[in-house]
């Protein structure tokens, strides 16, 4: 893995925590994007080369706002940054790891993700994303 790539947190509001983030770091969000198929609407912030993924749920059915319900708003994933997403997603499988995706999905930013139960790594949700070429 090549290094961290964002920070996701979730938020109950991409509004305000928008608003806060971008009082907090002194920057202005350049990007944000619905994901359909995760049930989110994003954010992004850039501060030097670390990226910040503000995540709103779009549906109640969201992994955001049953992980919101459960744990709060706060630090929901770590995403690392892989050259080759599917030899590095057989590598965790063979190192043992549980795998949420069998197959790369699109995620936001023009990545494809593959996220690691967060069971397999000590209470942290983690992803894998790959820029799409
Ligand atoms: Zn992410």
């Amino acid at each position: 893995m090549n290094k961290i790539e964002h920070i996701g947190i979730a938020v109950t509001s991409l509004k305000s925590a928008g608003e806060i983030y971008e009082k907090l770091l002194n920057i202005a969000i350049y990007k944000t994007e619905e994901v359909l198929s995760e049930g989110v609407k994003t954010a992004f912030l850039q501060t030097g080369p670390n990226k910040i993924e503000l995540l709103e749920a779009s549906n109640p059915e969201s992994p955001i706002a049953k992980f919101i319900a459960k744990k709060g708003e706060g630090i929901h994933h770590i995403a690392f940054e892989v050259d080759n997403i599917r030899a590095e997603m057989e590598r965790l499988k063979n190192e043992g790891f549980v795998l949420l995706n069998e197959e790369p999905k699109l995620g936001a930013d023009n990545k494809l993700v593959c996220f690691v139960h967060p069971k397999s790594a000590n209470g942290v949700l983690i992803e894998l994303c790959q820029e799409r070429k």
